[in-house]
């Protein structure tokens, strides 16, 4: 590969954090700052949500489906969490990258992880965290998205998700969203800068 090759290929911003943080939020105020940011769109067999739109927010696959791409090869990375699976597809993100364009993904941590380890400094690893458990509670029942049950899933899988802090590359307690939006976009527009 040569030097121009790599100069011209697209990077890779990766959000996580605990279900209920505003990793969503974040991402979206984030990309109508930045242009030129993509979203990279995963697949999912999770029940699609009101408000969400096939294609555009997940590629809503059924279990067999989505079973049937992993056997072919059809994903970057993928876990299974909350009695679904998640995966990225590896064409739109390898047919992205290769022409250039940057993509920002929103992980769970295991995934960004493995993404780290792929794409190396190719990849900025950003973790938003709730500014207190009490907090990221409140933010998951306002959302209304999830029932009693699925809410308590997703407050226990946000302790191991916070134990992962510090293996991303920035950090930031998404308090004030005006000030996470600041911070995080000039990180970014930072790291997209370098080449
Ligand atoms: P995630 O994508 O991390 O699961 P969302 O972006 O859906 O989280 O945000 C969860 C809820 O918290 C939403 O109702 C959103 O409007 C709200 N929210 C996001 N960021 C903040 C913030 N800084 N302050 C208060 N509420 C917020
Ligand atoms: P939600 O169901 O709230 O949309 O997402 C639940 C979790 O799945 C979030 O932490 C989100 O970042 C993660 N997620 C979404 N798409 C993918 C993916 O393609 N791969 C992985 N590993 N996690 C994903």
């Amino acid at each position: 590969m040569s030097v121009d090759s790599v100069e011209k290929k697209g990077k890779l911003v990766v959000f996580s954090a605990p279900s209920g943080t505003g990793k969503s939020t974040v991402a979206r105020m984030v990309r109508e700052r930045i242009g030129g940011l993509g979203f990279s769109v995963s697949a999912t067999t999770r029940a699609m949500r009101p408000g969400e739109r096939d294609g555009v927010d997940y590629h809503f696959l059924d279990r067999e489906t989505f079973e049937k791409k992993i056997s072919e090869g059809g994903f970057i990375e993928h876990e299974f969490f909350f009695g679904n699976c998640y995966g990225t597809l590896l064409d739109k993100t390898m047919e992205a990258v290769d022409s250039g364009r940057h993509l920002l993904l929103d992980l769970d941590v295991k995934g960004a992880l493995n993404l780290k380890r792929i794409f190396g400094d190719r990849a900025l690893l950003v973790f938003l965290k709730p500014p207190s458990m009490e907090v990221l509670a409140s933010r998951l029942e306002g959302r209304s998205s999830e029932g009693p049950e699925a809410l308590k899933v997703r407050l226990e899988r946000a302790s191991m998700e916070l134990s992962q802090a510090d293996r991303f590359d920035f950090v930031v307690v998404n308090d004030h969203l005006g000030e996470t939006v600041d911070v995080v976009a000039a990180k970014i527009t930072q790291f997209l800068s370098q080449s």
